[in-house]
């Protein structure tokens, strides 16, 4: 007998009211975790937002960014300390 034991994770839509980064729009997934069994439970997947202080025409502002645009110098005119 052959038993494969599997884990199947479906994106089905991306996530409501959360946060996005402002520069690549990245939000959180929605998908489901499916058992053996076929036991369905919701699991999300959130990105690295953080808030940064920006500059956007001469006025402090504060957008969400993703860890990865922020690291990539995709960011213009963050305030720093
Ligand atoms: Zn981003």
């Amino acid at each position: 007998m052959l038993c494969i034991r599997f884990l199947t994770i479906l994106v089905i839509t991306t996530g409501g009211n959360m946060a996005k980064c402002a520069i690549c729009g990245k939000r959180m997934l929605v998908g489901a975790n499916v058992s053996h069994a076929h036991n369905v439970t919701k699991k999300y997947q959130k990105p690295n937002l953080r808030k940064v202080k920006v500059t956007i025409d001469g006025e402090p502002q504060k957008i969400w960014v993703c860890a990865k645009c922020r690291k990539a110098g995709k960011v213009d005119g963050i305030n720093r300390k």
